[in-house]
């Protein structure tokens, strides 16, 4: 409309910004339905000990296949679901189906699996009623809490601080772990790691990735590594695509990874098929 007005710049930014609002207005409607309906779903990503060559672990992703607006990524209805309040139904829904799900699968297996969950830094903004409400979950579903991994990323460290860093503890005390995701890309100060009670640090996929082309990139997953080392953390590469990088992991001390190199998030009939049905 604003080019046939012979549109100034500000009706054509007004008319995309409109645009973007009854986009994102209508991509909420669908997703209370889809939540209302059912028709969230979870996948499982495995977390690979790379020298062993065992599954250790799987992290859950939530999935939204609409009817009418197909797969929507969750980096695109995430962000809205956290605007929007909807985050809170939907971790429900990701908590229930993966809790039921992997301690279904840890009673049929020798090994153990750890359960990662992602958290949105929204979560954190009542620490302490997200810490009962975890509490809460973990117990109806007779989920026992030392197999249970908590993803938050840097931006959550800076929210609500104080009363933030009061869960951590309260959670790591019940015997939750605690994983920074995406760890190299925010703004974490490092003296927090000294001070926080987390278990482990997620490189992120942006640094593994070019690992071979940016010898910069090379470096900072180095330095991650051995900052996890000397701060006694734990350590996982994410994003690993490429046997070099494998390489490069193990080389470098980093034996934990999780990429596509190993396998895609799988629905829990995949995940079956291909890993525990042995
Ligand atoms: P994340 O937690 O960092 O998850 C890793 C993302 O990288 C996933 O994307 C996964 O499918 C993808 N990935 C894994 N291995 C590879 C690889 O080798 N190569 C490439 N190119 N990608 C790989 P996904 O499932 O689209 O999720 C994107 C983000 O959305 C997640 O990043 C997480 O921040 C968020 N998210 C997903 N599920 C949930 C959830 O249940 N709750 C919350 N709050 N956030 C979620
Ligand atoms: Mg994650
Ligand atoms: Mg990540
Ligand atoms: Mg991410």
């Amino acid at each position: 409309a604003s080019k046939r007005q012979g549109g100034s710049k500000v009706s054509i930014y007004h008319d995309s910004l409109n645009q973007k609002q009854a986009e994102k207005v209508h991509i909420e409607t669908r997703l209370r339905k889809a939540i209302q309906k059912g028709d969230i779903d979870v996948y499982y990503q495995p977390k690979i000990e790379a020298h062993r060559n065992v599954i250790t672990g799987v992290e859950a992703l939530v999935r939204w296949n609409d009817a009418e607006l197909g797969f929507v990524s969750p980096e695109v209805f995430i962000p809205i679901a956290e605007e929007t309040g909807l985050i809170q139904s939907l971790w429900e829904v990701v908590m229930r189906k993966a809790c039921s799900q992997v301690s279904k699968w840890n009673k049929e297996r020798n090994e153990k699996m750890t359960l990662a969950v992602n958290f949105s830094p929204r979560q954190f903004q009542d620490p302490i009623v997200l810490v009962n409400e975890i509490q809460h979950f973990l117990s109806l579903h007779r989920f026992d809490p030392t197999w249970f991994e908590m993803e938050i990323t840097e931006s959550t460290l800076l929210m609500n601080a104080e009363e933030t860093i009061k869960a951590l503890h309260l959670l790591k005390k019940y015997g939750i772990s605690i994983s920074i995701d995406d760890f190299g890309t925010g703004y974490s100060s490092l003296s927090y790691l000294k001070k926080l009670p987390i278990d482990c640090l997620k490189i992120d996929r942006s640094f593994i990735q070019y690992i071979q082309e940016d010898y910069s990139n090379s470096e900072i997953a180095r330095a991650i590594i051995s900052l996890s080392q000397s701060l006694k953390l734990q350590v996982i590469a994410e994003g690993v695509e490429e046997e070099y990088q494998k390489a490069f992991l193990m080389e470098n001390g980093c034996d934990h990874m999780q990429g596509y190199l190993f396998s895609k998030p799988l629905a829990a009939k995949d995940f079956e098929a291909a890993f525990l049905n042995s």
